[in-house]
């Protein structure tokens, strides 16, 4: 099936060099729908949802953000660390949130993982469902993300959400 225009025109700002140098979409083959979809089965596979796994990295985002560059722990074996860059960039979908550039680098110590992520990032799950293409160093697995989050099978960590 043909993508509808305004897909089309999403795909277009997700292109390498039309908002950001790397584009949102790697090397993926798949049509944008289809990476959605594809993730949005994988999420209700595990028990939670996008706005689950948004909500949990918020506040990691605000704590690191808030520590410029100086890694804080946000709750339990998870160490989050912020790398500012300049600017803002708007969301892809073209529905005017325009997020500041810079990216939080979050390890688990424990299990010696870690993901990388952008304000831009949160909102894409949060609204969209839209974990980026893969292979990317912007994708973000969301079985990977509900691990260090703890978010598998709705259960929160036992000690709660990171302040
Ligand atoms: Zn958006």
């Amino acid at each position: 099936m043909k993508p509808s225009p305004q897909i089309q025109r999403v795909v277009e700002r997700m292109s390498p060099g039309v908002l950001c140098r790397d584009g949102f979409l790697g090397l993926d083959t798949r049509a944008l729908p289809e990476i959605i979809d594809a993730d949005d089965s994988l999420v209700a596979a595990m028990g939670c949802s996008h706005g689950q796994i948004a909500a949990a990295m918020r506040p990691i985002l605000d704590k690191a953000m808030a520590c410029y560059g100086t890694p804080v722990k946000v709750g339990g074996d998870l160490l989050a660390v912020y790398r500012e860059a300049m600017g803002r960039i708007p969301c892809p979908f073209g529905d005017g949130e325009l997020l500041p550039k810079g990216e939080v680098e979050l390890s688990d110590e424990r299990r010696g993982q870690s993901v990388l992520f952008t304000p831009l990032s949160v909102h894409l799950i949060g609204e969209h469902g839209f974990y980026q293409g893969r292979p990317s160093r912007w994708r973000l697995e969301p079985d990977l993300l509900a691990d260090i989050l703890n978010l598998r099978d709705t259960r929160l960590a036992s000690d709660g959400p990171p302040r």
